[in-house]
């Protein structure tokens, strides 16, 4: 499970996280949707502390990610960032994936997958047996040896997911995992992640297909200008939406 609260975040006099709860129930698939420049990649690296917040705080299966509580000299607690080593570990149970792959270059597929559990301590043999496990879910068994820049982008991007998966974590982040590829590549994708919400594993998937939302979240969010405008099950936001501003951003996507 993942809770946001309060969550609060500038850049400069500029808000873009202003104020956002959420409650996402483990096991369950949430899609985030808005505007470009509404703060949702900011939103979805604060739930990695990639991004620090200003003011709130989040949980990940009741951890507080990036920060404790410290009781000052003058009685009053804050909160006070971890030891860089304490957030990688955190951030090591929290896949990410970027719409930009952001694969390892002179690593193969299977190198790039085993590369975190092997930095984690897994012995290399055990690591490179998983990893080639996790290319097989992901339909890419044969192409372990490739390097990223042989596969195709929808290659790389499932490369990632088995990547972001390697550590077994509980949730998943996905930010706009399909919006660099081309059309015909993004269903291959959309497949894996698909698989990926059947196994229960807690996903929170920025994306602009609308369709696809329809179809494996359980929770869609909008956010407007950094606050959530309104949020519900797939029917209730994609197809009866409240909010003129939802309405006209649908208008638009769509
Ligand atoms: P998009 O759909 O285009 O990806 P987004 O909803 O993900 O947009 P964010 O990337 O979260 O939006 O950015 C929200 C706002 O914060 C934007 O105005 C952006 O320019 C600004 N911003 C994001 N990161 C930084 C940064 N590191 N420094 C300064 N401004 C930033
Ligand atoms: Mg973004």
């Amino acid at each position: 499970a993942i809770s946001i609260h309060g969550a609060v975040k500038a850049f400069g006099d500029t808000v873009v996280v202003d104020g956002v709860d959420l409650s996402l129930p483990s096991g369950s698939v949430t899609v985030v949707l808005g505007p470009s420049g509404s703060g949702k990649s900011t939103l979805l690296r604060a739930i990695n502390h990639l991004e620090p917040l200003d003011r709130g705080v989040v949980t990940v299966g009741g951890e507080t990610i990036g920060v404790r509580l410290r009781t000052g000299r003058d009685g009053i607690p804050r909160y006070k960032e971890l030891p860089e080593r304490l957030i990688l570990r955190q951030r090591s149970r929290i896949g990410f994936v970027f719409q930009h792959f952001n694969l390892f270059p002179h690593l193969t597929a299977l190198e790039n997958v085993a590369e975190g559990p092997i930095a984690a301590g897994v012995p290399r043999a055990v690591a490179r047996d998983r990893a080639a496990a996790l290319l097989e879910r992901v339909g890419l068994g044969d192409r372990g040896d490739t390097r990223p820049r042989q596969l195709s982008g929808g290659q790389q991007q499932r490369v990632a997911i088995a990547r972001a998966l390697a550590l077994e974590p509980s949730v998943v982040l996905l930010d706009e995992p399909t919006s660099a590829l081309d059309p015909e590549l993004v269903g291959e994708v959309l497949g894996v992640i698909r698989g990926l919400a059947d196994t229960g594993t807690t996903l929170v998937i920025v994306t602009h297909e609308i369709a696809f939302a329809r179809e494996v979240a359980d929770h869609v969010v909008f956010l407007d200008h950094g606050r959530v405008v309104e949020q519900g099950s797939p029917a209730q936001v994609l197809d009866d939406p409240q909010h003129a501003r939802t309405r006209d951003f649908l208008s638009r996507v769509r």
